[in-house]
């Protein structure tokens, strides 16, 4: 429901539970249709994210939408949120504390979505949902865990600093979407391959 997700948000934009809420200009709630399939999750927001109050709209989100380009999505056919809906100061790593206070307002809007498919971007998000510890090494699977399906990728950043990654990235938003596809046409054992 649009409300529920409106009733959220608003949740989210008032929230003090964690000492990020002293530092943040805005806080950051996931975007993107209710109706969404992918639900993208990323670490946190970062400078522009935190003036604008919306995920991924500096350079690593000018990246991510490039590659859900490539792999013939749009940003409005997606969700995307963070793990922390607040930006750590000078962009550190969000602490295990602040990941755990925040973690309601994911469950939340996964609850709210109910994706066929998160998509997990780079290691805070690998570690913190999946006890994940190198995306490098894992990145382009797909797993199954309580019945939910994951994608597992680089963080969008990571091609900022090392060019040669985003044509990984790109790649493997094609698969992620080529997925998505054999799912819907129920062919599970395809997606597994
Ligand atoms: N990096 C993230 O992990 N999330 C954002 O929203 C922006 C940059
Ligand atoms: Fe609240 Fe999450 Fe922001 Fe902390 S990071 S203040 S828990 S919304």
């Amino acid at each position: 429901m649009p409300n529920q997700l409106n009733g959220l948000r608003a949740q989210v934009t008032l929230c003090t539970k964690c000492e990020l809420s002293k530092s943040r200009t805005n806080a950051v709630p996931g975007k993107g249709s209710i109706k969404s399939e992918i639900l993208f999750i990323g670490e946190a927001p970062g400078r522009n994210e935190d003036l604008k109050g919306e995920p991924f709209v500096g350079a690593a989100g000018n990246i991510l939408s490039e590659a859900l380009a490539y792999g013939g999505l749009s940003r409005d056919d997606v969700f995307i949120t963070n793990v922390v809906k607040c930006r750590p100061p000078n962009n550190r790593l969000p602490l295990v504390q602040e990941i755990d206070l925040c973690h309601q307002y994911l469950e939340k809007e996964l609850e709210i979505i109910k994706p066929k498919i998160i998509c997990i971007l780079g290691n805070t998000a690998y570690n913190s949902i999946l006890s994940g510890d190198s995306i490098t090494k894992n990145r382009g699977k797909i797993i199954k865990k309580n019945n939910q399906l994951y994608f597992l990728t680089i963080h969008p950043a990571a091609a900022i600093y090392n060019p040669s990654l985003k044509q990984v990235l790109k790649e493997d938003i094609k698969t992620l979407k080529e997925s998505l596809d054999k799912l819907k046409k129920g062919n599970d054992a395809e997606t597994f391959s």
